[in-house]
């Protein structure tokens, strides 16, 4: 599948009324830069929103309910930090392609030209009954819509103590920040020769290609700069979970020699300060010593999500959500996008952003008395870094299935193999979603 085949299948997907559109697939940014849409004044809409998180799903949010639902609408984000670091192309910090500079975004076009009221302050509890958060400061803000979007938190591995591991000896760098800076150091430190250790867990986790990415990336990198190293990927599930035929490639052809990819592997005990891990294979339990180990960690919806009885999803772990609308299956007037939601859909950046437009579609609606609409599309695109040069892609298109009330994947491709042109429209499909979210 070429490129223009690639494009075509994400206008297949386009929703005009939800302006997914042609417009963030333009090759040229700057154009994207100089056309942000005014909001409009008298659209007839009025209430207020609250919107817990600022990331893919929360920003992009908070932008259209304005941008659609005008000056009526008012709407408050809460967010933690007061810059956005991008998780996508946060592997190419690891290789010093990146900086995380880089990928560090600001909401000044929120606040300053779309009007979003913003708050930096994290949400501590939600009391459902009176229409009210709870801030860790003191705050309290009450809503007629509540929109949460607070991404992920990980679990610990088997064996450790405590979350600071993470961030001092062992980091799984998932949440892009200090975490790959630390990642980078070790990999730089590590002598020739050595191991570095990933593991992934079982599915769903945020980002399907990402972790066989990362093993790329860093085996590419270790190629030039740690003669003799190699990479061993413990993955917790059955096989490569996407783009299977593409990572096969990567780890027995271009990366052959390097990458050791081990499916069907538990956890079973980690030293955070030796590096050892014990995992079992087949029923065979082994031990290996890493120079640098990157554990990958089970990710759920933040505990604030399990306080307020949300998280029923089947596995128990994240909030089911009505799709035409994100609202929650247990709790009437709060929506989950992103992450943090139990959907059909991959847990993506790119997808983070489409499901915040049907659920701005489906909150503007529902001010002015109408329903949902009945037939959502989105769509979800990821490119893999292969090598510093060369990338992959995977894309699919999900349709609303009234049966299952699921979204249903419609469409799905990859490309052939990984390729410079496709490590160009990386950057081009980046800039634009990043445009579309944060711009
Ligand atoms: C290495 C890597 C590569 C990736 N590559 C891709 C890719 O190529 N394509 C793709 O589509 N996706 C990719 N992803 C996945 C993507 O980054 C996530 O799916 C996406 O960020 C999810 O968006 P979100 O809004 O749900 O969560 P986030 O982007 O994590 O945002 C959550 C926000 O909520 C805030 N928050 C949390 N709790 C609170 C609280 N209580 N109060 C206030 N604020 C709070 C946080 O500070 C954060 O800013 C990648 C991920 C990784 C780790």
């Amino acid at each position: 599948m070429d490129r223009r085949n690639f494009l075509g299948l994400l206008a297949a997907s386009s929703l005009s009324a939800l302006s997914v559109s042609s417009r963030l697939w333009a090759d040229d940014d700057d154009n994207q830069a100089s056309s942000l849409t005014a909001v409009p004044a008298n659209t007839g809409l009025s209430g207020h929103i609250v919107v817990v998180g600022g990331g893919m799903a929360g920003n992009t949010l908070a932008k259209y309910l304005r941008m659609w639902g005008g000056t009526g609408v008012t709407v408050t984000l809460v967010e933690k930090e007061t810059t956005y670091t991008s998780n996508i192309m946060s592997n190419l910090v690891l290789n010093g392609q990146r900086s995380l500079d880089s990928l560090s975004y600001r909401r000044d076009t929120l606040t300053g030209h779309y009007g979003v009221s913003l708050r930096i302050g994290e949400v501590t509890a939600i009391e459902s009954a009176n229409k009210r958060v709870l801030l860790a400061d003191g705050g309290m803000l009450a809503y007629d819509h509540l929109v949460l979007a607070p991404g992920l938190e990980f679990d610990l591995l088997p064996g450790m103590g405590s979350a600071s591991e993470y961030d001092t000896l062992i980091p799984h760098a998932w949440q892009a920040g200090p975490q790959t800076q630390l990642l980078r150091d070790q990999l730089l430190a590590m002598p020739a020769g050595g191991t570095v250790v990933i593991s992934i867990p079982r599915a769903p986790y945020r980002c399907p290609p990402g972790p066989y990415e990362r093993a790329c990336v860093i085996a590419d990198w270790l190629k030039r700069n740690k003669p003799g190293s190699r990479v061993v990927v413990l993955d917790a599930n059955a096989d490569i979970t996407v783009e299977k035929d593409n990572f096969l490639n990567a780890f027995n052809v271009t990366h052959a020699g390097i990458i050791e990819y081990k499916p069907g592997c538990a956890i079973t005990q980690v030293n955070s300060s030796t590096r050892e891990i014990m995992y079992t294979q087949n029923g065979v339990s082994v031990l290996i010593a890493a120079g640098v180990f990157n554990p990958i960690p089970p990710q759920r919806a933040p505990d604030l999500l399990g306080k307020t009885g949300l998280l029923n999803s089947p596995d128990g772990r994240f909030a089911a959500v009505d799709v035409l609308s994100y609202e929650s299956t247990v709790l009437p007037g709060i929506h989950i996008i992103g992450d943090a939601s139990h959907t059909t859909q991959p847990k993506a950046g790119h997808v983070a952003n489409q499901e915040a437009k049907v659920c701005a579609d489906a909150i503007l609606r529902r001010l002015s008395g109408q329903q949902p609409d009945p037939a959502p599309v989105t769509n979800s695109a990821c490119y893999s870094p292969i090598t510093a040069s060369t990338a992959s892609w995977l894309s699919g298109v999900y349709q609303y299935d009234p049966a299952s009330g699921t979204m249903k994947l419609s469409k799905l491709a990859a490309s052939a193999g990984a390729t410079n042109r496709n490590y160009e429209d990386m950057s081009t499909w980046f800039n634009a979603l990043m445009q579309d979210s944060f711009g």
